[in-house]
């Protein structure tokens, strides 16, 4: 096995009684290593996909640059159909447009659609 050294800021990981270091998040950012190895280092706001969808799965050629919402939607049960991304809400279970049924944050898309969102806060506001 090669030895990788990475810079890391202090506590991210941690020292095997082999005296390895182990990092908590090193199985996570493995497939980043590999990326950067080829392509030098990952943009900011860019994020390492695995196409197979298999996080193990860290071969170069499985590994793909994708913007982090983007990658938010691959991750998310998203499907493109015709050029406009689908997702299912999770609390009405109903495929919707996400451009226009869903709440948009920065990098992220709400996981309930906006008459779920808005039904929510409905019931809150009634229960106060
Ligand atoms: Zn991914
Ligand atoms: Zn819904």
């Amino acid at each position: 096995m090669e030895t990788v050294t990475v810079k890391r800021k202090r506590g991210s990981g941690n020292i095997t009684p082999s005296g390895y270091i182990r990092y908590k998040t090193g199985v996570r950012f493995q497939h980043r290593r590999v990326w950067e190895r080829e392509n030098g280092s990952v943009p900011d706001g860019m994020m390492v996909h695995h196409l197979d969808g298999d996080k193990m799965n860290n071969v170069i050629s499985n590994l793909m640059l994708v913007d982090a919402l983007t990658h938010k939607r691959l991750h998310g049960e998203c499907e493109l159909r015709n050029g406009e991304w689908w997702k299912p809400c999770t609390k009405c279970k109903v495929f919707k447009l996400v451009d226009s049924e869903f709440y948009k944050k920065k990098t992220k898309i709400t996981s309930w659609c906006k008459d779920c969102c808005k039904e929510y806060d409905r019931s809150k506001r009634i229960a106060k």
